[in-house]
């Protein structure tokens, strides 16, 4: 790097990782209007770590991933009580700025969703403008690389940067939204069913980023993917709402105990397929 070049981006810090953090969700319950969907939910989901939420449908764990960015609150009748902290301070703290939690907190849904229209260029640079991120051009250039090289999509896309995002397979789309995630260098990147709507080949090359990227960053990844859960993560909690009950965790820990010894008969079942 040029030395000029390498001063301002050591000035800026921008491409530099962001330090490790772990997530912590305390007591969190949920309404929309006066339905309860979650009720007293703790996790710890420690630093550079993959954590996987599994569960039956409508159980609540878009709705605690949602939480864990403050998303949840974009939704008009959405109450919450209960804590988040990131590296012990609570997202949710009125001192700290909404955009603040958004940078350090990214997320990534079922259906990728680049800007169909913008370039794969403008697409990995769109949350800075969000965000309100100030990046020199030629930084911007470096950050574009880096965020594509660490989402695994540089090599297929380095000669058609300014070809529209929407032109990619679903599976480059989502590494497009992965790559758009961690031009914000967040601590902790979510990912709700992040493959649910990839064919198996793209699944796989998603899982190998993921197995990367958690050097860098905290992953939570809810999957409907037994198999998947066991590949990428260290650690898994389980969601069940019963009865009309509102959701909550029915067992958490090592992905290895939970597959191979659960302690809850609940658990046994759901990760056994048997219904
Ligand atoms: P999961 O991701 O486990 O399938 P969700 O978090 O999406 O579960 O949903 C949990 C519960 O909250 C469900 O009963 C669902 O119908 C309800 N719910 C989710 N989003 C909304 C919303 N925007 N408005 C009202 N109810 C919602
Ligand atoms: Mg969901």
């Amino acid at each position: 790097l040029p030395v000029s070049r390498r001063a301002r981006r050591e000035q800026t810090g921008l491409l530099e990782r962001a330090p490790l953090a772990g997530l912590e969700a305390r007591n969190i319950s949920a309404w929309f209007g006066d339905h309860q969907v979650l009720d007293r939910v703790s996790l710890d989901m420690p630093a550079g770590v993959i954590t996987s939420l599994i569960g039956p449908s409508g159980c609540g764990k878009s709705t605690f991933l949602r939480i864990l960015n403050r998303m949840h609150e974009l939704v008009p009748s959405a109450s919450l009580a209960g804590e988040v902290l990131i590296e012990g301070t609570d997202i949710y703290d009125p001192a700290r700025k909404l955009v603040d939690a958004r940078k350090s907190i990214g997320m990534v849904f079922q259906k990728p969703n680049p800007f169909p229209a913008m370039s794969i260029y403008d697409n990995v640079v769109a949350g800075l403008k969000l965000t309100g991120t100030k990046v020199g051009r030629d930084e911007r250039d470096q950050l574009v690389e880096s965020c594509l090289i660490k989402a695994g999509l540089w090599n297929e896309v380095r000669d058609r940067l300014r070809s529209p995002g929407g032109g990619l397979s679903g599976g480059q789309q989502q590494r497009l939204c992965i790559a758009r995630s961690l031009a914000v260098t967040p601590q902790v990147l979510l990912m709700d069913e992040p493959c649910s709507a990839l064919d198996p080949t793209s699944t796989r090359v998603i899982e190998e980023t993921m197995l990367e990227l958690v050097n860098d960053v905290t992953i939570v990844i809810v999957t409907h993917n037994m198999q998947q859960a066991q590949r990428v993560s260290t650690q898994c909690a389980f969601f069940l709402a019963s009865q009309g009950q509102p959701g909550g965790i029915v067992e958490h820990g090592d992905t290895e105990a939970m597959f191979g010894d659960p302690i809850d008969s609940r658990t046994y079942d759901y990760v056994n397929g048997v219904f």
